[in-house]
């Protein structure tokens, strides 16, 4: 996001009004959930800056790169904030994000899959996301690319000719007699267990 800001980090005076906006938008993204952090409280409630849209901002952050992924799941926009270490809307003073012990594990389940799984394989949806990506539908996994909180690990999938970013907690392994069966069920079996815990 640091592209948005001028030599003193501050919101540049010189872009369109939209992109103005955006950025003040992603500022007080960043300024809240930092702020959460800070306090281990509540993930913010942001309403979503469109004119009209109702919903309420989702934030996710990633525990392998530290992006702050956000998206309104009424309107759809979202982004992904990259660089907001060290900006001033940063309130972790320098700290980061805190790792609680479940993300501890969590990412040791990423490097264990992304050390284990073999790319590509095949998987099916086992619950249904949207209309687009209904239960039972055939994917094939082309990649690990990141563990979120909230979501776990994320992968890259392809559906005919389309390409999405899943939690892979929605799929299961197609073929049971392949290597990658164990490990995904394994990382299926832990992440399960954490949501029954609540
Ligand atoms: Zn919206």
């Amino acid at each position: 996001m640091t592209h948005h800001f001028d030599d003193e980090g501050n919101i540049a005076k010189g872009m369109p009004k939209q992109a103005r906006e955006l950025a003040g938008f992603q500022a007080m993204i960043v300024d809240a959930f930092t702020q959460q952090q800070q306090d281990d409280g509540e993930k913010p409630s942001i309403p979503c800056f469109k004119k009209n849209c109702k919903g309420v901002i989702d934030i996710l952050h990633s525990i392998i790169t530290y992006c702050i992924h956000w998206s309104c799941p009424v309107c759809q926009v979202g982004g992904i904030l990259y660089d907001w270490r060290g900006t001033k809307w940063d309130n972790t003073s320098g700290h980061g994000i805190k790792t609680t012990a479940i993300e501890k594990a969590g990412r040791l389940w990423f490097n264990r899959l992304t050390d284990n799984i073999v790319i590509p394989f095949s998987a099916v949806i086992i619950s249904g996301l949207n209309e687009v990506l209904p239960k039972d539908t055939q994917v094939i996994v082309t990649k690990i690319t990141d563990y979120f909180d909230q979501c776990g690990v994320m992968v890259e999938i392809t559906v005919g000719r389309e390409c999405y970013t899943i939690p892979l907690c929605e799929l299961a392994v197609s073929d049971i007699l392949t290597e990658n069966f164990k490990p995904v069920d394994e990382y299926l079996s832990w992440w399960f267990s954490l949501l029954d815990e609540g």
